[in-house]
């Protein structure tokens, strides 16, 4: 991978100062490496630091390149799908591991940036999940009373209520998590990353990991500059998995989020529209999701086909979005645009792998990464400290290919419009 500058963002232009990382240039030993330093590799490190573990971070680029430093920063606790069909795919025991790790992450994020007194705009106000069509109504409504079943507080909002709530009537249904909320990511990714250094753990930027290779019972892991000698290899790439370890790349289907600033809003328009602070996301495929910013700015995003968000098509559809959810906003200038990647499985749950002894791979987040990937850190790190893999929140599974990673990168880029004609289809005929 080349050696890249932080995509331009809001976040880039207001987070905390970025972390100064040197380049691994020797030949080093250490308990555990780490690979990317996003959310995940941040958090596993933070954990193993902490107990005095000798831990190494690689990243590519530097500490929040990825998508960890791109997100819309919401903390979503909730997954995809009922704890029902969660426990069918991974039995009572596995799957009810699962759904408490969602439904305590919110938790465990903010009361994280309370331990480490990470500066990061970090507000627990609650999150709207709004339905897009009839369909979706009922979808929510599966979902508020599988999830409240399980202890998490979710209720429903209607109406003129959720009118109210939102400060525009494009949506008439919501459920409300008041545990969900929202961080500045950046800023949030580099406290993590910043307390493991504190801690001891030593980060290295701009150290692509080449390869990793067996040497008796521990591996080495090479960087075009350096390597180092370890235990333990720990993946947290997620949607920047490359091909170093065989066979990760397959289990995602790399898509990519988009995300965009308005320019700072008139007073009166600002204090209409999310007045009681929540975020909020839609059940769209090609999701509409966003949250208000302190300097009075409304960020907005839903999914596309370019990282860098230069498409003509993407630019139109997150002022379209933003219009049709927010008329008031029609014709407000973006004055940030962006994007990354996701990662997305087949069943839009994260995945914790163990494919060789000493390696580890922890990813999947299906765009709800800032809560379960701050869980994954420390279930990886609970692993390597000793604890036996039956035990942990997240089961370790075996590999299950993607689908789409069958077809070309353009047939998984046809996913996003193709998508986009099924929620417009639904919304008009549900
Ligand atoms: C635009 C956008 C909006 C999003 N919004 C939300 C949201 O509001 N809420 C939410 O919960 N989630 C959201 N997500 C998803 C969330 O950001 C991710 O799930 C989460 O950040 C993943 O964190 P991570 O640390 O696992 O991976 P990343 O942050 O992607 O980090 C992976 C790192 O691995 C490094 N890497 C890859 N290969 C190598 C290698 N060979 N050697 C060294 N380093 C390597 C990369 O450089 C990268 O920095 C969003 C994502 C995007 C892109």
């Amino acid at each position: 991978m080349n050696h890249q500058k932080l995509h331009p963002s809001l976040w880039s232009d207001t987070a905390t100062p970025r972390i100064p990382v040197n380049q691994l240039n020797s030949h080093i030993s250490a308990d555990v490496v780490i690979i990317g330093a996003g959310i995940t590799g941040s958090r596993a490190a933070l954990e193993l630091a902490k107990q005095g573990l000798n831990v190494v971070v690689l990243e590519s680029q530097e500490p929040g390149w990825g998508a960890s430093g791109r997100t819309g920063g919401q903390v979503n606790p909730l997954a995809h799908d009922t704890p029902e069909k969660i426990c069918s795919y991974l039995g009572e025991k596995a799957g009810m591991g699962v759904v408490n790790a969602y439904v305590n992450s919110a938790d465990e994020v903010f009361s994280l940036v309370k331990k480490y007194d990470i500066n990061c705009d970090a507000e627990q106000n609650g999150w709207l999940r709004t339905a897009h069509c009839n369909r979706s109504v009922k979808k929510l409504e599966l979902m508020a009373t599988a999830w409240r079943k399980v202890g998490l507080d979710i209720s429903y909002v209607q109406g003129n209520e959720l009118h109210r709530l939102m400060g525009t009537k494009t949506y008439n249904t919501a459920t409300l998590t008041p545990k969900g909320g929202s961080v500045q990511p950046l800023s949030y990714t580099r406290g993590l990353c910043s307390a493991a250094i504190s801690l001891g753990a030593r980060v290295f930027g701009h150290s692509s990991v080449d390869r990793i290779e067996r040497r008796d019972s521990r591996w080495k892991v090479t960087t075009k500059s350096g390597s180092v000698d370890t235990k333990w290899v720990v993946f947290c790439t997620n949607g920047y998995t490359d091909s170093v370890l065989k066979g990760l790349n397959k289990t995602i289907v790399p898509l990519v989020s988009l995300q965009s600033a308005t320019a700072p809003l008139p007073e009166e328009i600002y204090n209409e529209i999310l007045p009681s602070g929540y975020t909020y996301a839609d059940t769209r495929r090609v999701i509409f999701y966003g949250r208000k910013v302190k300097d009075k700015r409304i960020v907005f995003g839903t999914l596309g086909v370019s990282s860098d968000c230069k498409k003509t098509s993407d630019v139109k559809r997150l002022y379209n979005g933003l219009a049709e959810t927010f008329p008031q906003l029609k014709g407000i200038e973006l004055t940030h645009k962006w994007g990354g990647q996701i990662a997305h499985t087949p069943d839009v749950l994260p995945h914790l792998h163990e494919p060789q002894p000493g390696i580890l791979a922890g990813l999947g987040y299906n765009g709800r990464g800032v809560a379960m990937g701050t869980v994954m850190g420390r279930i990886m790190a609970e692993r390597i400290l000793g604890k036996s893999a039956e035990d942990l929140e997240i089961p370790v599974t075996n590999y299950s290919n993607a689908f789409l990673r069958h077809f070309s990168d353009t047939a998984v880029k046809l996913a996003v419009p193709t998508f986009e004609i099924m929620d417009a289809l639904e919304r008009r005929f549900t």
